[in-house]
């Protein structure tokens, strides 16, 4: 069984993003970045099931500029057997991956496709969504738990109050979540190792597809700086601070 996962390069969720002056973006310009926090999981629930024996070829997908191979080393290092880089430099939009997901699927028909839940740059959570409706495979969001068995997984999602447990028939898409597993480093060896992966690389238009934009950005401005918290010193003095001065208590 094959397993493609798909891997986006973001800025390090460590580094606190500041905006362009003029508000038309985020400064990436010297900022450090990195796997997206979601798709290491990705990456590490498919390298397991293969050390389980139940995946013989982990592939791993990234749509992005020349710089995403970095990230798809350090999947290749935590144990990828090869990765696909589809060069662009422009933006793309989730609609725009997941129809190039489409293509690189219909070429390499994985059993699984995992991808993260969320990529949090742009927070958008619907590439996962949007793949599995144009394969027309079924989905398994938000993954807790994935168990694969004979032609079906079965994944335990998060959802409001609690989980919920879905069996899929293979092929699927599961889109991971922060609970599913705990990322490995990779060690150095396998960071040398990883070098030697084949690792290919294509352009969009090698699918028959364009970058298309579909959305405009307008402006991005930062959050309102919050207020600096108290502290009390006793339950007494919350209950009548509560009363006094936020009206929460009558
Ligand atoms: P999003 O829908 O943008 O929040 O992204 C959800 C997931 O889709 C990410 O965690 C990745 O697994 C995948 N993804 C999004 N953009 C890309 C990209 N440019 N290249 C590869 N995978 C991507």
């Amino acid at each position: 069984m094959k397993i493609m996962v798909a891997v986006k390069r973001v800025t390090d969720p460590n580094v606190k993003v500041r905006l362009l002056a003029d508000g038309s973006g985020v400064d990436l310009a010297a900022v450090k970045m990195a796997m997206n926090p979601f798709d290491e999981i990705a990456v590490e629930e498919a390298v397991r099931l293969k050390e389980a024996g139940l995946a013989t070829e982990v592939v791993v997908v990234s749509i992005g500029p020349e710089k995403a191979t970095e990230i798809l080393r350090t999947a290749l290092a935590m144990g990828a057997d090869r990765g696909l880089l589809v060069k662009t430099e422009a933006a793309v939009e989730p609609l725009t991956v997941a129809k190039l997901l489409k293509t690189v699927a219909a070429e390499e028909e994985p059993s699984l496709v995992f991808l993260g839940k969320q990529a949090i740059d742009d927070d958008c959570n619907q590439t996962g969504q949007m793949l599995a409706a144009l394969l027309g495979w079924a989905q398994g969001t938000f993954a807790s738990q994935v168990t694969v068995g004979e032609g079906k997984a079965t994944v335990v999602r998060e959802v409001d109050g609690g989980s919920q447990t879905v069996e899929l028939s293979l092929p699927a898409i599961v889109t991971v979540d922060l609970r599913l597993n705990e990322p490995r480093y990779a060690s150095l060896p396998n960071i040398m190792k990883a070098k030697k992966k084949p690792l290919a690389e294509k352009q969009p238009a090698d699918y028959g597809l364009a970058i298309e934009q579909r959305l405009e950005v307008i402006r991005l401005e930062e959050p309102p700086a919050r207020a600096a918290g108290i502290k009390v010193g006793s339950a007494a003095e919350l209950v009548k601070r509560l009363r006094t001065e936020t009206g929460v208590l009558s």
